[in-house]
C-alpha cells in the first residue's frame, strides 16, 4: 500500500485537503485506527440479539449525530408487534448529486463465544422462548458497524470532495432475515431520500484480511423455510394393515424431493432443497399419527423459487395420496417467510472494482464465486430497481488461511463460536474500501 505514495496519479486521487493540509486517506486512517479498534472491542463485548438491538442502535445513532448527521431512530415494523424496530437512518445532504445508501447490520447471534480474545463477549440473555442463551457477534456485524462509523467519519471530513446525499443505515434483525423488510414496511423510503445506489460489505473468513472480494450478478441465494406435516393414521407397530404409516410416507417424500433439483430444474439455475429436520413417533412399536419435516429452499431467481415451492407441495401431496392417505388427512405444507436473493448489479460492480484496486492494490481485489447462503440486504434494492452491491471484506490471517488450504482443515466460518477476524487490517480495509466506493459514486 505504501508504494501508492510514489505514484503521482494515484496520490492525487487518494490525497485530500483537510483543514488546509493534504492528508491521504491512509494517513487519516492511521490517525483514527486506535479509537476505532477500541470501538470495535466495545461493540464485540456487548452484543445484542436480533429484535433487541436497543443499546447498539442508540450508540451508533449517537456517534452519527456527533458527526453532524440527521438521525431517525426506531425504524422498523415487524410482523410480531411486540418487537421494537431498532433500525436507524442517518442523512447528510451535501449539495446536488446522487443519494447513496450504506448499510450496516446491528444484531448478533445466540452463540457462546470460544475465541479466547481478551474482549470476548460474556453476555447472556433470555431468548424469545425464555431460555437463557449466550450472545456473540459471530457474524462480524461489530466489524461492519465499526467500518461504517469510520467511513462516516472519513466522508464527513471529506465533504468538499463529494456532492449528493449520504444515507447511513443501521439495520436490525439481519440474522432472522426480517430486519430489512421491517424497515421498508415502516416507510423507510418516504422517511429518507430513496437511494440511487445501495452498498454494503460483509466480512468473509475465507478471504485474507487486507483484501476485498466481489461477485457480479447473483451472489447469495434467497432462503425459504418450509414446514411440512405428514399426517397418517397411527396404530400398533405389529398391525400396519390397520394404519397409514406417516414414517414411510415421510421417507418417500424426502427421496422424491431430490428429483426437483435433479429432474425439474434447469442445471443452469442453481437451487437447493434440504430437509434439515424430521421428527415423528415415540417408540419401537407405535406407528405415529404424524411426522414433521423442516426444509430450506435456496435459489437465485424468484421464478425458480416459486417453481420449486410448487413442486414440493405437489410431490408431498402426491406421495401421501399414493399411500392411500385420505383427503382429509392430506399433508399440510406451510411456507414461512424467507429472505430474497442478493443480486450485485453488474454495472455497479464494474464501476467499483477499479476503485477498490486503486485504493487497495490490484492483488487485493479478487473475484469470488457466488454462494447459496442468504442475506436480506437485497430487499433495499426494491426488486433490483436500485443498483445494489454487497462486497466481501477479507477477515483472516493470510498465514492461517494458507495453512488451512494446504491441510484442507477449514478455519472457523461465520456463525462459529471461534470466528475471530483480525481486527486492525480488516477495519482499515473496510473503511478504505467503503469510503473510496462512496467517493466514486458521489464524486464532484
Ligand atoms: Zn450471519
Ligand atoms: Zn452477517
Amino acid at each position: 500500500m505504501r508504494k501508492l505514495f510514489l505514484v503521482p496519479a494515484v496520490l492525487s486521487v487518494l490525497a485530500f485537503n483537510v483543514s488546509g493540509q493534504q492528508l491521504s486517506l491512509d494517513a487519516m486512517i492511521d490517525r483514527d485506527i486506535a479509537s476505532w479498534l477500541s470501538t470495535y472491542r466495545a461493540l464485540h463485548a456487548a452484543p445484542e440479539l436480533s429484535h433487541r438491538e436497543e443499546k447498539t442502535s442508540a450508540f451508533v445513532a449517537g456517534e452519527l449525530r456527533k458527526l453532524g448527521f440527521t438521525v431517525t431512530e426506531r425504524i422498523g415494523k415487524f410482523q410480531n408487534a411486540q418487537w421494537v424496530g431498532y433500525g436507524l437512518a442517518a442523512v447528510m445532504k451535501n449539495g446536488p448529486g446522487p443519494t447513496v445508501l450504506v448499510r450496516t447490520e446491528l444484531d448478533a447471534l445466540p452463540v457462546e463465544e470460544k475465541t479466547g480474545v481478551p474482549y470476548s463477549s460474556q453476555v447472556k440473555t433470555k431468548n424469545d422462548a425464555g431460555v437463557e442463551v449466550s450472545v456473540m457477534h459471530a457474524c462480524g456485524h461489530d466489524m461492519h458497524m465499526t467500518s461504517f462509523l469510520g467511513t462516516a467519519r472519513m466522508l464527513t471530513e471529506l465533504k468538499n470532495r463529494w456532492s449528493g446525499t449520504l444515507v447511513l443505515l443501521g439495520q436490525p434483525a439481519e440474522e432472522t432475515g426480517d430486519g430489512a423488510q421491517a424497515m421498508l414496511r415502516d416507510d423507510l423510503y418516504t422517511r429518507i431520500p430513496r437511494p440511487d445506489f445501495a452498498v454494503a460489505l460483509h466480512d468473509k473468513p475465507e478471504l485474507e484480511t487486507g483484501k476485498v472480494g466481489y461477485t457480479p450478478g447473483y451472489a447469495m441465494a434467497s432462503a425459504t423455510s418450509i414446514d411440512i406435516k405428514i399426517r397418517g393414521i397411527g396404530g400398533h407397530g405389529s398391525m400396519p394393515e390397520a394404519t397409514k404409516d406417516p414414517v414411510v410416507v415421510a421417507a418417500q417424500v424426502v427421496m422424491a424431493l431430490q428429483t426437483i433439483v435433479s429432474r425439474e430444474n434447469s442445471p443452469l439455475d442453481p437451487a437447493v432443497v434440504t430437509v434439515g429436520s424430521i421428527h415423528g413417533g415415540t417408540r419401537y412399536n407405535i406407528i405415529p399419527d404424524e411426522v414433521n419435516l423442516q426444509l430450506t429452499v435456496r435459489t437465485y431467481k424468484e421464478e425458480v423459487r416459486r417453481r420449486v415451492l410448487a413442486a414440493i407441495e405437489r410431490i408431498v401431496k402426491g406421495v401421501a395420496a399414493s399411500a392411500g392417505i385420505p383427503e382429509d388427512r392430506a399433508p399440510i405444507v406451510k411456507i414461512a417467510e424467507g429472505t430474497g436473493s442478493m443480486y450485485n448489479e453488474p454495472q455497479l460492480v464494474d464501476r467499483l472494482v477499479p476503485v477498490f484496486k486503486q485504493a487497495l492494490g490490484e492483488e487485493n481485489v479478487v473475484k469470488v464465486a457466488p454462494i447459496m447462503a442468504s442475506e436480506d440486504f437485497g430487499y433495499f434494492s426494491l426488486d433490483q430497481k436500485i443498483p445494489t452491491v454487497m462486497f466481501w471484506l477479507g477477515a483472516s490471517d493470510p498465514m492461517k488461511l494458507k495453512q488451512s488450504r494446504e491441510t484442507g482443515v477449514a478455519l472457523p466460518g461465520l456463525h462459529s463460536a471461534l470466528f475471530a477476524p483480525v481486527p486492525e487490517p480488516t477495519l482499515r480495509t473496510g473503511v478504505k474500501a467503503m469510503t473510496s466506493a462512496v467517493m466514486e459514486l458521489m464524486k464532484k
